[in-house]
This record gives structure tokens, sequence and C-alpha cells, in this order.
């Protein structure tokens, strides 16, 4: 007790804390390297229809392949990012930039589909992104602004609803569209989602992974899938594991799923075999029931 408080009065004599800020400098360090020599990369998880199981987009997730570490996962590196604003803004803008040259390269062979990147609070809310994202789009004219979908989290959107909602109509005159990520983590009232210019709900993957057996969670996803209906804006399951999550949130009437059970995120350079893979056996696969709505 005595040896825990005076490690917080004399914080500056902590070597923890000393090790942890030389990590984090080092890492941030790292991370600008990174953006220089091209170290970090998008993989990509496709979005599905239930009803037909067809692939209605891509999401787009970023990787760090990292010379001594190997591959990170957004978990591993964006938290000390996020914390050093102008290096965030630059990886987002890397992202924007290089899922715009994917949907350009997918175009040009013929695999016409949309691209959903995760925009963080930040980024969005930097004085001038509606002005950046145009002159993305405008670098990439072989890409159309509406096979761009924008995630935001769900509690980022609510820190500031007034100015990202603002944000959020001013980007859609260019037809992008926008989808509210994590959603039910931060939910706080029904009202304000009438304020949110967004197409698509994405639920949050911890209401779906223990709904099969949790009758609690199924009584969630109904009400957030009639949450949809009542707004008339598309929901979408994430974290759909197995067939039998599928066949439930289907049953539920939810329109839309992504997960492990159709496929974990993968390198760019894998999507179109996996497409063209996947048309030609979903073809094969036994309709889903008919929803209950
Ligand atoms: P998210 O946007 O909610 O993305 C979904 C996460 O769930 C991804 O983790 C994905 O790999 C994982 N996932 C997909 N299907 C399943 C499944 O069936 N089961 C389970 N257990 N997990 C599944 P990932 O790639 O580690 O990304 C984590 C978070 O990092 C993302 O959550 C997103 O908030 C953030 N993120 C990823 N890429 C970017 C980016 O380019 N920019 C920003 N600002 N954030 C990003
Ligand atoms: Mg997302
Ligand atoms: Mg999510
Ligand atoms: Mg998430």
């Amino acid at each position: 007790e005595a040896k825990i408080s005076g490690r917080n009065q004399y914080k500056f004599f902590d070597p923890e804390q000393d090790r942890r800020l030389t990590e984090y400098y080092a890492q941030v360090a790292d991370a600008k390297k990174a953006l220089k020599t091209d170290a970090f990369r998008l993989h990509y998880q496709p979005k599905i229809r239930l009803a037909t199981k067809e692939v209605i987009g891509y999401e787009a997730l970023i990787r760090w392949q990292h010379p001594e570490k190997g591959l990170l996962m957004p978990g591993a590196f964006l938290p000390p990012i996020e914390r050093h604003p102008d290096v965030a803004i630059e990886l987002g803008n890397w992202v924007l930039d290089n899922a715009l040259e994917q949907i350009e390269r997918w175009n040009e062979v013929g695999l016409d589909t949309t691209v959903s990147v995760n925009v963080s609070a930040l980024q969005l809310t930097s004085s001038d992104f509606e002005e950046t994202l145009n002159k993305h789009l405008q670098k990439h004219p072989a890409a159309e602004p509406c096979q761009l979908e924008i995630e935001i989290l769900e509690t980022d959107a609510l820190s500031d609803i007034e100015r990202v909602s603002k944000i959020i109509r001013n980007c859609r005159l260019s037809s992008v569209r926008f989808a509210l990520d994590d959603f039910g983590t931060g939910y706080s009232s029904l009202a304000y989602l009438k304020q949110l210019p967004i197409d698509t709900l994405k639920i949050d993957q911890g209401f779906v992974h223990d709904s099969l057996n949790n009758a609690q969670d199924q009584e969630l996803l109904k009400l957030i899938i009639s949450l949809g209906r009542v707004y008339n804006i598309d929901v979408l399951a994430e974290g759909v594991e197995t067939p039998a999550h599928a066949e439930l949130l289907h049953t539920y009437g939810c329109r839309y799923a992504q997960g492990y059970a159709f496929a974990r995120p993968m390198p760019a350079d894998d999507v179109l075999d996996w497409h063209s893979n996947w048309i030609e056996h979903r073809l094969t696969q036994s309709a889903m029931p008919r929803a209950l709505t």
C-alpha cells in the first residue's frame, strides 16, 4: 500500500513509467519511419449480404509489417500514434490514399466493389477534413466517390455530435458513404441517430459473440436491427464467426454481415482470387431461410 502511493507520488523516478515513455517515443518515431519506408499495409475483409451471400464490399484494416516485430495489428500500435496528432493524421491520409488506389486498381480489372476505411475522430474533426477528402478523391479519378465508405466509431461520433454531423453532411455531398462502427458500445440515447446522417450501423461484435446462447444479447440484436429499420439505416453485424451466427442474424432481419465465418482480413493481393472463388462457391451453397420480418 505504502509502496503504491509512494510510487504515485514520485512518478518521476518510476522506472516502469520511464520505460513505457521511452517505448512510446520509440514507437512513434518508428511509425514515422514506417510511413516513409512503406511498412504499413491494408488488409481487406469482405462484407456479405446474408440473403444471397454476395460480397457487398471490403473493409480496409491497417497492419504494420515491422522489420523486427513482424506483422503488427492496429490494437498494438494505433493507441500511441493517436496521441501524436500529426503522425496520426499522416497515417490516416496514407490509409485513404491507399484505399482509393486499391479501388482504382480493382476497377481496372473489373472488380467493382466498395471499400470502407476507418477514420479516427482526430482525423475527421481536423480543420480541413472535407478538403483533404476531396483532394484524395481528385487524385484518384478512376475511383467513384460512392465506392468509398468511411467508418467512424460510435463513441467518437457521440463526443461532438453537432460538429461530426456537419462534417459528415458536407462529405456526403460528394457521395461518400458513412458507417457508425462498434455500434452499441457508446449507446446513450436513441434520439441522436436521427441527427447523424449515416448509411450503415455496424453492430459491435460484442453483441454477436455469445448471441447463440445468450437471450439478452439476442434481444439487443433484435433491438438494434429494428432501430436500423426505424431510421432507414443499413445494419451490418460484425464478428460473425460461424454459419449459426449468420443464420440467427438473418432470421432477425439483419441484412449484412462480416466475420471469420466468411473470411479473415487478407492482403490486398489475395482478394481477387478469394473473390472469384467465393462467387463460384457461394452459388452452390443452399440459400438462407427466409427472414422473419
Ligand atoms: P473495427 O473497425 O471494428 O474492425 C473489426 C475488427 O474485428 C478487426 O480487427 C477485424 O480483424 C476483427 N474481426 C473481423 N471479423 C472477426 C470475427 O469474426 N471475430 C473476431 N473476433 N474478430 C473479427 P483489427 O484488424 O485488429 O482492427 C481493430 C480495430 O482497429 C478496428 O476495429 C478499427 O477500429 C481499428 N483500425 C483498423 N484499421 C484502422 C485504420 O486504418 N485506421 C484507424 N483509425 N483505425 C483502424
Ligand atoms: Mg471498422
Ligand atoms: Mg467495429
Ligand atoms: Mg472495433
